[in-house]
């Protein structure tokens, strides 16, 4: 199937700005929102296709992109929404829900993982987040870690179904196992009839005669797991990984929900990062900036020879190609970026004093105006 025109999608002409996209995407999402169109797949469909258009057309680089080449301008390069799962440019529900709740969701984050989702729809587990703090070391390397997660799994008393040893199930006597009843409304214009989920058996048909006295028949109970997450290389905070099916086990065998992992980036002391590029601040003695020196400085991987040429000023930066973090989509690396800061000697002896004198008039040689451009 050929993705449409995002435009198109939106309804937006090309030169759309961005409150127009947001209000045509906000429009079209409250619209097919799953919540409120619960297992409508066509709506689902829609809902999804909106967010990946909006997704694209509010980033102004990935907006760029398609503009100029079209869906194929995207085709490996950005990943969607934070999220980096699987294939990378895989866009699901759960990227397309926390993409709404993101921007219109208020509360952020924890919104989507509450009643609205999951816990409700026919016993399937509750999603759950967690929250990996990682270092620049790992984020340059890329690293597996090993999480305990604290959740509902399936009682191994009845294995999950709920149901008490000979207990069994019966068919729910509310509904005569279709798990939906009629419901008769009468109003002036005349009698209606709604059918709505059975609310004595929760819609599954059927009832447990005799419930598991370990899980009170919900066939799950509070217990841990432990789980292997692999990071890649170069991730952000904020980007998150999906675990499917690895969240709270559905009640009585449904189906149970996922993981969000979301990544949280601990500040480096040395490096500041911009995108893939990292800035360090490296002081320099006057004296060797001046003369010119060679500088063994820090880097990611170790420790990297930097030369520094005579008569350099301060706030210079140099550009140390490929010394960056990976990307994480497609290959390559960043950039470190040095940035020069001049050391003065604060304090000196009368020897160094006396020379200092020496060289004052001639130091002063060549210097600029104040103004914004003394910086190269
Ligand atoms: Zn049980
Ligand atoms: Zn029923």
């Amino acid at each position: 199937m050929s993705k449409r025109d995002y435009y198109e999608v939106l309804g937006l002409t090309k030169g759309a700005d961005a409150s127009e996209i947001k209000k045509a995407y906000r429009k079209l999402a409250v619209k097919y929102h799953p919540d409120k169109n619960p297992d409508d797949p066509t709506a689902e469909e829609k809902f999804k296709e909106a967010t990946e258009a909006y997704e694209v057309l509010r980033d102004d680089e990935k907006r760029k992109l398609y503009d100029q080449y079209g869906h194929a301008g995207l085709g490996g390069a950005g990943g969607f929404g934070g999220g980096f799962g699987g294939q990378g440019m895989e866009f699901d529900l759960s990227d397309a829900l926390r993409a709404f709740m993101r921007d219109f969701g208020g509360g952020g984050f924890g919104d989507i993982f509450g009643e609205s989702r999951g816990r409700g729809r026919n016993g399937r587990g509750r999603d759950l987040q967690i929250k990996v703090e990682l270092s620049l070391e790992e984020i340059a390397s890329g690293v597996e870690k090993t999480i305990k997660l604290q959740k509902q799994v399936a009682c191994t008393t009845c294995q999950g179904s709920g149901a008490a040893a000979g207990g069994g199930v019966k068919a729910c006597d509310q509904c005569g196992g279709a798990g939906q009843v009629r419901r008769v409304q009468r109003t002036l214009l005349g009698q209606f009839v709604n059918v709505v989920m059975c609310p004595h058996c929760q819609g599954e048909g059927q009832v447990i005669s005799a419930p598991c006295r370990d899980c009170n028949g919900t066939g799950t109970v509070r217990g841990t797991e432990t789980v292997k997450v692999k990071i890649p290389a170069g991730v952000t905070g904020g980007n998150y990984l999906t675990l499917k099916g690895q969240g709270d086990a559905g009640q009585r065998g449904a189906p149970a929900g996922d993981v969000y992992v979301v990544i949280e980036e601990r500040e480096d002391p040395i490096f500041e990062r911009h995108g893939d590029d990292l800035l360090l601040n490296l002081p320099v003695s006057a004296v060797d900036l001046a003369l010119g020196t060679k500088m063994q400085v820090p880097t990611v991987d170790g420790r990297v020879s930097l030369k520094i040429p005579a008569g350099t000023q301060s706030h210079k930066i140099f550009r140390m190609r490929g010394k960056g973090l990976p990307h994480l989509h497609g290959r390559g690396r960043g950039d470190q970026l040095v940035r020069i800061i001049a050391w003065t000697p604060q304090s000196l002896s009368a020897e160094d004093r006396r020379r200092f004198e020496e060289c004052r008039s001639s130091a002063q040689r060549g210097i600029p105006e104040p103004g914004r451009k003394i910086y190269s």
